[in-house]
């Protein structure tokens, strides 16, 4: 067993990763867990269902990694090619693991089926591993020491390995290593203006370090320690967190992970306000991603999608003369359609959001992805030009995204 397990590599088995036909879930969650244990994840690999090749990256990866975790290929078949490609990386004999097959029997037996010949494979090892039981199927893990290195083989099925892995790796795992996050959501400003903000505490040498990642229209700020005392760690986090609130404070909507949408809510429950709202390019995305929180209905009191004219008059009492002079995607029919939201519903806020979400439909005037959002509170009504990039999934998404960011402004501060 490694002393301490500093480095980790991954190298997710199958054909049909690298033929794209799956995607690659378990690296990603596996690199998760190992960088919140404080083990770096130096390399992910993808191979395919080649002996020669698995058994020759088994055996450079654990020459140069503490640790070496693997998923795929522990299957009955012919292309199930993991045991034996660990036991040539070892230089081992493969053998029956007694205790594995009796499990396996004993699998089959609670499904009320007979044991497949085929899958008595499944009981076989290198001479020198040990097998991991698993809780959930047929395929058993291995654990073997390669060069110094610890390596787990897992099953592919993620609902089989994650709890193998939590079961069997976790309590194994030995690190002198702290590695600590802190996540700040941001809503209004793009990566690249949160960069040119933030400077040099995004400095690539720094410890905590500062980066960004986006997704839709929220950009996350994530800061992380990486060091050997925690509350060396925590302080220091403390200390970057206020020096990036100091530059992108006005834009943070929060202190952990967490949808823009259950924000808001929190904060009109806080306020004991409500809010509506009356969607014509969206289709209803704002109202879905409030209602995606649980608990919504104390705060959002339901909405319109008003796709047509006749129903934005007929629904939010949107003037027919609107749409005659200005068209239905304007600041005019905007502005009506919260107001006539707010008004019919009788909630404390509405948001409207009209736009352009293409691909047809745009003019050189209201070029695709025009899209006016608009809030109507007790202070009166306003709404905003947008001009969105991207296809029409994205400008949909980062309209709703732009009408929950509006209202959060509104109603960031305590009520007075
Ligand atoms: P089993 O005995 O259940 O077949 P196995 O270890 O042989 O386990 P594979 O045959 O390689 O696993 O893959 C089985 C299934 O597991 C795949 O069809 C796929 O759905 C899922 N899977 C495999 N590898 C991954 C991966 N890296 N990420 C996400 N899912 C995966």
């Amino acid at each position: 067993m490694a002393r301490h397990h500093r480095t980790a590599a991954i190298l997710s088995i199958g054909d049909e990763i690298t033929l794209g036909q799956k995607l690659d879930t378990n690296s990603k969650w596996l690199a998760d867990q190992l960088t919140t244990l404080g083990i770096t994840v130096s390399i992910k690999m993808t191979v395919p269902d080649d002996l020669a090749a698995l058994a020759a990256r088994f055996k450079e990866l654990a020459e140069t990694h503490d640790l070496v975790l693997s998923t795929g290929g522990l299957g009955p078949t012919a292309d199930d090619l993991t045991r034996l490609a660990l036991a040539k990386a070892i230089g081992d004999e493969v053998v029956e693991d007694a205790e594995a097959l009796s499990q396996l029997l004993a699998w089959f037996d609670g499904v009320g089926r007979k044991m497949p010949e085929a899958n008595r494979v499944q009981a076989m090892r290198p001479q020198s591993a040990t097998c991991l039981s698993n809780a959930k199927g047929t395929a058993p893990g291995l654990h073997a020491v390669v060069d110094g290195a610890d390596v787990f083989c897992m099953p592919g099925p993620p609902r089989e390995m994650q709890p193998m892995f939590e079961r069997f790796v976790v309590p194994v795992l030995r690190t002198d290593r702290v590695v600590l996050t802190r996540v700040l959501p941001t809503v209004g400003l793009g990566e690249s203006a949160i960069a040119d903000r933030l400077g040099e505490l995004m400095d690539r040498d720094r410890n905590p370090l500062v980066g960004t990642t986006a997704s839709a229209s929220i950009v996350t700020c994530r800061i992380r320690y990486e060091g050997d005392d925690t509350a060396e760690g925590e302080r220091r986090l403390d200390e970057t967190v206020e020096l990036v609130r100091g530059k992108i404070g006005d834009i943070v909507f929060a202190d952990r992970d967490v949808p823009l949408a259950e924000v808001v809510l929190d904060r009109l429950r806080e306020r004991r306000q409500t809010i509506a709202t009356v969607e014509s390019c969206t289709g209803g995305l704002v109202g879905e991603m409030l209602t995606e929180i649980p608990s919504s209905s104390d705060a959002y009191i339901g909405g319109w999608v008003t796709y047509t004219n006749a129903m934005k008059t007929s629904q939010v009492g949107v003037h027919p003369d609107v749409f005659e002079k200005h068209g239905a995607v304007s600041e005019e029919c905007c502005r009506a359609m919260a107001t006539g939201g707010r008004e019919r519903s009788g909630s404390d806020y509405a948001i409207s959001v009209t736009g352009i979400a293409g691909p047809g439909g745009g003019s050189a005037e209201k070029p695709v992805g025009t899209v006016w959002i608009g809030l109507a509170s007790p202070s009166g009504v306003r709404a905003e030009r947008f001009r969105f990039n991207g296809d029409r999934e994205m400008i949909r998404q980062r309209s709703a995204t732009a009408a929950l960011a509006m209202l959060w402004k509104a109603i960031k501060e305590p009520r007075a």
